[in-house]
C-alpha cells in the first residue's frame, strides 16, 4: 500500500466513524475523533477515549493531558504529527466516565481497521482500558514501561505494544509522572526491539514473491535495510530512531 492509499484508507475510516451510531455513545458526541496522524508511522499511540476538549475539537489528546503526551513524545524527539495517536473508543463517554465493555467492542473495527492500514510495528497504550484490548487482564501498576508480542487478531500483524500510564493519570500524580517520563524514555529502544522482532518474522515467512521493477511491491520489515534498524541520533534523544 502507498502512502496515499494508507492516507485514504484513514480518511475512509474516519468517515464511518463520524456518522457511527454502533452505540450508546453517539448520542452525547459534539464530534467524533477518529484519531490522526502520520499514516507512515511505525508508532501508534492507543489511549482511552476522547474527554470534553476533544469532543469539542474532533481530535485526539488536544487538552492538558494532550500537552503531557506531546513533552513526553518531545523528550525522545518525536512531534506527534510523527506517529498516530487514537482511542479504543472515538465518541466521548458522558462525564468523562470509563468506557463500557460493550462500547469498546462496538468500536473495536475501527481500530483494527487502522491498526491494519497503518501496519505498525510499535503500539503504545495509554491507559488500563487501551492496554486491555491488547494485554487482556494485565495490571497496569505491573506491566508498565514493558513490550509484549501483540495479536494479530487486533489488527496489527506483526507488532509489539508498549504499555503506558494515561497522561491524565499523571496529572493526577507525581510519582505517575514521573513513572511516565521514565517510561516514555524507553520508547525508542522498544521500537529497536519491535522493529527486529518483525523482521525475524519476515524472514521467517518469506514474503511472496514479486515481478522485477515493480516499484509498488510493499515495503517489509525484513526487506528494510540493516541501516534502518539502528539508532540514529537527533538533537533532542541521541538513540531515539527516526520514524519513517
Ligand atoms: S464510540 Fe465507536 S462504536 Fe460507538 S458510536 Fe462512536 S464510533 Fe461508533
Amino acid at each position: 500500500m502507498t502512502s496515499a492509499e494508507r492516507q485514504a484508507a484513514l480518511e475512509a475510516i474516519a468517515a464511518e466513524v463520524k456518522s457511527c451510531t454502533r452505540c450508546r455513545l453517539h448520542a452525547g458526541r459534539i464530534k467524533a475523533v477518529p484519531g490522526e496522524g502520520h499514516p507512515d508511522t511505525e508508532v501508534v499511540f492507543v489511549g482511552e477515549g476522547p474527554g470534553q476538549n476533544e469532543d469539542r475539537a474532533g481530535r485526539p489528546f488536544v487538552g492538558r493531558a494532550g500537552d503531557l503526551l506531546v513533552r513526553m513524545l518531545g523528550t525522545v524527539g518525536w512531534k506527534r504529527d510523527e506517529v498516530f495517536i487514537t482511542n479504543v473508543v472515538k465518541c466521548r463517554p458522558p462525564d468523562n466516565r470509563d468506557p463500557e465493555p460493550d462500547e469498546i467492542e462496538a468500536c473495536r473495527p475501527y481500530l483494527e481497521r487502522q491498526l491494519a492500514v497503518i501496519d505498525p510495528a510499535l503500539i503504545v497504550t495509554l491507559g488500563r482500558h487501551s492496554m486491555g484490548r491488547f494485554i487482556p487482564g494485565a495490571k497496569i501498576s505491573q506491566i508498565h514501561g514493558t513490550t509484549r508480542p501483540v495479536d494479530p487478531s487486533t489488527g496489527a500483524s506483526s507488532a509489539m505494544v508498549f504499555a503506558m500510564y494515561h497522561p491524565a493519570a499523571a496529572l493526577r500524580s507525581s510519582d505517575v509522572e514521573r513513572q511516565s517520563f521514565e517510561d516514555a524514555a524507553a520508547i525508542p529502544v522498544a521500537l529497536l526491539d519491535a522493529r527486529r522482532r518483525r523482521a525475524e518474522l519476515a524472514r521467517a515467512v518469506p514474503a511472496p514473491a514479486t515481478p522485477p521493477g515493480d516499484t509498488n511491491a510493499p515495503l517489509t520489515a525484513g526487506s528494510m535495510p540493516a541501516a534502518s534498524l539502528e539508532s540514529t541520533t537527533t538533537n533532542a534523544a541521541p538513540e531515539a530512531p527516526t520514524l519513517f
